[in-house]
């Protein structure tokens, strides 16, 4: 199958700080050499802990942010360099549903121009006809053609992200990023966006690349898990496999931490020590290897590529397989 998107070798540098401040400019290493394949219509759960770059990956991989290494072929297209405006006819073709909708959401203009507007900006349809497709997505998120004329602050956070997908998915994208959709919602409204996101993929074959720290939501939505450490990815392979046979020790770690239904067969907990490191002065060789509870001392000098062992995709010298 083709890739819908082919990531090779990605990578996202800020500099913070100033020349002025006591400790100068410095570079924070976000994204550091992410290759991924994106296949159409599967779902990949993008997971780490909250630092780890997943949210700034999502972002280079919309092109919100400019990449400062590698190369993006998306539907047969190289957007790497592409300016802004060389981007504009692509965008159709991919979008970003955001975690907070209400900030995402401009508060001061009506539902119906909110989802309007890319229809206007993008297809430059007749009034008429921009009018019948607002009030069709509505429907389709399970809003009311009525709610067209409210405003964002009229809505509970669930409908807010109903809205913010309506708008997403109005140009009929082949992917949607989505980032950390459902983490600002409570459960019971977490699990009808999720029911929502799952039928509007089947009925209009998307792909989505879903990023999150919560991994029940990714373990029930993704088809392919990617998982993230300091910028890089440490773990790649179908969910379940994530799941149940965990190849890399920082995978373990997270999986071991999910909380089981009552009665299912313990894993035990593998507590980290430590917090993630600062990107910005990462550890040397396996960037895990501080925290790792099974680092060895080639850990601490050589850092792993993902190398593939046993059916696993792992950066790890010594992977559980
Ligand atoms: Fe742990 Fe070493 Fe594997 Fe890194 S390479 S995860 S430190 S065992």
């Amino acid at each position: 199958m083709t890739a819908l998107y082919e990531i090779t070798n990605l990578s996202k540098r800020f500099t913070v700080g100033s020349r002025f401040s006591r400790q100068g400019k410095r570079v924070v290493q976000a994204v550091d050499g992410v290759s991924l394949s994106i296949q159409p219509g599967e779902t990949l759960g993008l997971v780490g802990e909250s630092g780890c770059g997943k949210s700034t990956l999502g972002r280079c991989l919309s092109r919100l942010y400019e990449i400062s290494d590698g190369k993006l072929v998306f539907d047969g297209t190289d957007i790497s360099t592409l300016s802004t405006a060389q981007m504009r006819p692509l965008r159709r073709k991919m979008q970003m549903v955001f975690q907070d909708p209400y900030a995402s959401l401009n508060p001061r203009r009506r539902v119906f121009d909110l989802i309007a507007e890319p229809l206007r900006i993008h297809l430059s349809l007749p009034d008429a006809e921009v009018k019948s497709r607002v009030a069709g997505l509505l429907e389709q998120v399970g809003l009311l053609p009525d709610h067209a004329q409210r405003y964002p602050h009229e809505f509970s956070g669930g409908q807010r992200q109903r809205i913010g997908i309506a708008r997403a998915i109005a140009l009929e994208p082949k992917l949607v990023i989505l980032d950390e959709p459902v983490s600002a919602l409570d459960v019971s409204v977490q699990a009808q966006i999720v029911n929502l996101l799952a039928d509007l993929q089947e009925r209009l074959k998307l792909t989505y690349v879903f990023v999150a720290h919560d991994l029940s939501v990714v373990r029930q939505v993704s088809t392919r898990i990617a998982v993230m450490y300091l910028g890089s990815i440490v773990e790649i392979g179908d969910a379940d496999s994530i799941f149940d046979r965990p190849s890399h020790p920082y995978t373990q770690a997270l999986i071991s931490a999910v909380p089981k239904p009552v009665n299912s067969e313990g894993r035990k907990r593998i507590i980290l020590t430590g917090d993630v490191p600062s990107p910005i002065n990462p550890p040397s060789g396996c960037r895990f290897h501080p925290r790792c509870p099974v680092a060895q001392d080639k850990c601490r000098v050589d850092r792993p590529t993902l190398t593939v062992a046993n059916g696993r995709t792992a950066a790890c010298h010594f992977p559980i397989i």
